[in-house]
């Protein structure tokens, strides 16, 4: 079975869309049989993802640290909630259970959660897809800052192109499920060389 690490709001944002693609999201996992894996809340869009699939007997799984546990943000319903000890372990636990990731709309902590797994991919630590499903173009800033940033030289043009994009949840899966990595084993080395030169 496929486990797929979906990171999203726990806001349900300000436009019906959002709920509706973490519906989608859920019922294409439903019919896919795919395992969720996620934050663990029972709040904003993370709330209807785990719902969706809870109602129809699949499979959900949640990671939250004891200290959101205790502020009672835990959904109780799940087929198994683990307690980590940290942000950090909870991140680290979430990838290392899953075969791919999912960001959908969020704020800082789906941002920081989709930071941590493209790092992952960066440093080579993981190989596994990292997807953005881009509900009514919510992540299209964040993508054009992505392009300026390979622009200006601070972010390799095949770490971004690792990342896969799609508005559509079947389309996102199949570019997930296709994916190979570019890798540029070369990159780390060219860095401490650009750093020699600096430093002359
Ligand atoms: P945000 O996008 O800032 O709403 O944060 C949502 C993401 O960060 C989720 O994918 C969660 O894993 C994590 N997170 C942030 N706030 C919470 C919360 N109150 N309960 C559970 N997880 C949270």
């Amino acid at each position: 079975m496929t486990t797929i690490c979906v990171f999203c709001g726990s806001s349900m944002g300000n436009s019906p869309g959002y709920q509706q693609a973490a519906r989608a999201t859920a019922e294409f996992f439903v019919q896919h049989n795919i395992r969720l894996v996620y934050g663990g809340a029972k709040v904003g869009l993370m709330k209807i993802l785990a719902d969706t699939l809870l109602e129809n007997n699949c499979e959900v799984i949640g990671v939250m640290p004891g200290l959101l546990i205790e502020k009672e943000v835990a959904h109780h319903g799940l087929t198994r909630l683990i307690q980590v000890e940290s942000m950090a372990e909870r991140k680290l636990k979430m990838a290392e259970m899953s075969d791919g990731f999912i960001a959908l709309p969020g704020g800082f902590g789906t941002f920081d959660e989709l930071s941590e797994v493209l790092i992952y991919n960066q440093l080579r630590v993981t190989d596994k897809p990292v997807g953005i499903l881009n509900t009514a173009g919510y992540f299209d800033k964040m993508l054009e800052f992505f392009d300026h940033s390979v622009k200006e030289g601070f972010v390799r043009a095949e770490h971004r192109n690792n990342l896969l994009v799609s508005e559509d949840i079947e389309e996102l899966y199949q570019l997930m499920q296709k994916y190979s990595p570019v890798t540029i084993g070369k990159w780390l080395e060219d860095i401490k060389v650009e750093a020699g030169r600096k430093s002359e």
